[in-house]
């Protein structure tokens, strides 16, 4: 008889896992506490326009790479077209009223030609940086799981890894705003440090690899948005005979013997099973469904002191005007500063997505706005419900203001306001403090490796954003196939794949 896995979480991890769980035989059951797939990977629909809540850039848009492997096989890219910009995005460097775009153009060539016309100075900084893009572009992935390599595998892994070792090396141990003083202009300074936003200590190995996969066209936008491709995934599970039970929530891990057995819902309910995965937030499972009893010093460690993505506050707007011609991504810099979050601001992030018409009426367009978030912030204001609603409304006027400086009337044209703080993200998601994509890549999280396992427990895994540093949809989805891999090879069969 088929072995049982149940998997807490219908995200991408949880929903890929499932998938090559079924291709291999075993018998899948996904508990979702939501009502639709995807997880973080979703989007949602208001007043006849739809916000999309995720993919800006998805890693593995480009046919033949190893993740658009990954990608088509789960079917997330099934019959959708994908949307490669020329321009990543553009920052406004300099104060506002003098200020002049650092233009971040994909392809590196192109790069380096307007940064070279910004600083002429900083020519051999800049050679430096656009031979790292281009070296980085073929950055190998192992197709296998690291838990079941031989020595063999490693060695052919790492002299794949060779060409890029000295980067990965060199740019792994610094952030990316350390890496930006190595340009003399201060505008190539400022532009580089901001490529992330308010995240300097990104590392810089993660931004160089950010601009190396715009520079090979393998980092575009899937037409649809994310929840359409979660629906996709979703789809391809079910056809693969996997079910999926929503409103599920998880409330405990249940364990005998220093096995799991199963898992306990939050209306009493048990579901056994032969093998638990937690594809769903790390610190619920660890510190909740787990009661702590599992965490190792390592573990505890880094929830307690390993930064995460900070939450996002977005306001996003529907408005009656075509803005195809805009930027589709720009950081602008406001005459007038503005305060959120009882902080000053003095750049706005603005983002459009005429480029999808999916997700607006014609000749009307979506625009977004982000800033990082405080949690706490917001879970102090939660207590009062009302002083929550009157702390969204005023964001979402005050941002609408900043936006006048650059659309003027645009209030006019607003036909669709909504506001997502860490708290939505939480309450949807589960994620820990309302987090988009689990632990943040600074350099200390890029050399750590996360496990699968935890010590003492037999027949439980973890998968998902909290144990692939970085997070991202590519990785969601690689963790879970790297499970169903881990899975056969303990049960003695070979990992197939079946095509679609
Ligand atoms: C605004 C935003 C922008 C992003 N941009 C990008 C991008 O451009 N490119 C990219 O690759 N990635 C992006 N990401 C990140 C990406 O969406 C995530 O890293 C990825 O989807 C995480 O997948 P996951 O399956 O690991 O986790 P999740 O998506 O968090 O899935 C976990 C699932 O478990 C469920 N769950 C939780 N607790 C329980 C429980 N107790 N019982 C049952 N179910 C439970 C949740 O409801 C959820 O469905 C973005 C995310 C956000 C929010």
């Amino acid at each position: 008889m088929a072995k049982k896995i149940v998997i807490v979480g219908g995200g991408l991890a949880g929903l890929s896992a499932g998938i090559y769980a079924r291709m291999n035989g075993y018998e899948v059951q996904i508990l979702e506490r939501h009502t639709v797939p995807g997880g973080l990977c979703t989007g949602w629909s208001r007043g006849g326009y739809h916000v999309d809540g995720c993919i800006h850039w998805l890693i593995g848009t480009k046919d033949g790479t190893p993740s658009n492997r990954l990608l088509r096989e789960i079917g997330a890219l099934d019959g959708t077209p994908i949307v490669h910009h020329d321009v990543f995005t553009r920052i406004d460097t300099g104060p506002a009223g003098n200020a002049a775009p650092f233009i971040v153009y994909g392809n590196a060539d192109r790069l380096r030609e307007h940064m070279l016309e910004i600083a002429p100075e900083d020519a051999c900084a800049i050679e430096d940086l656009v031979a790292r893009i281009k070296r980085l572009a073929d950055f190998p992935f192992p197709e296998k799981p690291v838990e079941l390599m031989g020595i063999r595998d490693m060695f052919s892994f790492f002299a794949t890894m060779k060409p890029f070792y000295a980067d990965y090396k060199e740019l792994g141990k610094i952030t990316l705003a350390e890496y930006a003083t190595r340009f003399k202009s201060p505008r190539l300074r400022e532009g580089i440090a901001g490529l992330f936003g308010d995240m300097p200590d990104f590392s810089a190995l993660g931004a160089a690899m950010m601009l190396a996969w715009q520079h090979a066209g393998d980092g575009g936008y899937p037409v649809g948005g994310s929840l359409a491709l979660a629906k996709r995934v979703e789809r391809r599970y079910l056809n693969l005979g996997g079910s999926i039970r929503y409103g599920a929530s998880v409330s405990e891990i249940s364990v005998k013997g220093g096995k799991a057995v199963g898992v306990v819902l939050a209306n009493g309910e048990k579901v056994p099973a032969d093998i638990v995965v937690s594809a769903a937030d790390g610190h619920a499972t660890l510190f909740d469904m787990l009661k702590g009893r599992y965490v190792t010093r390592a573990l505890r460690r880094m929830y307690e002191t390993f930064p995460i993505f900070e939450p996002l506050l977005i306001l996003s707007l529907g408005v009656a005007r075509d803005l195809s011609a805009e930027p589709h991504q720009a950081v602008r810099a406001l005459k007038k500063p503005i305060s959120v979050e009882g902080k000053t601001h003095t750049k706005l992030g603005v983002k459009q997505y005429c480029y999808d018409p999916s997700l607006a009426p014609a000749g009307k367009s979506v625009i977004e706005i982000m800033y990082s978030s405080d949690y706490d912030y917001w879970k102090r204001l939660s207590a009062d419900r009302a002083a929550y609603d009157r702390e969204k409304a005023l964001i979402a006027k005050t941002l609408i203001g900043a936006l006048e400086e650059f659309y003027p009337g645009i209030s006019a044209d607003i036909e669709m306001t909504d506001v997502a703080t860490p708290l939505t993200f939480e309450r949807y998601t589960g994620n820990w403090r309302g987090s988009y994509e689990g632990w943040r890549l600074t350099p200390r999280a890029t050399t750590t490796r996360v496990r699968k396992t935890l010590p003492g427990l037999k027949n439980f895994y973890m998968i998902g954003q909290w144990v692939q540093p970085g997070g991202g949809i590519p990785n969601a989805v690689s963790s879970g196939r790297d499970l169903a891999w881990i899975l056969c090879s303990r049960d003695g069969k070979a990992f197939k794949v079946a095509a679609s």
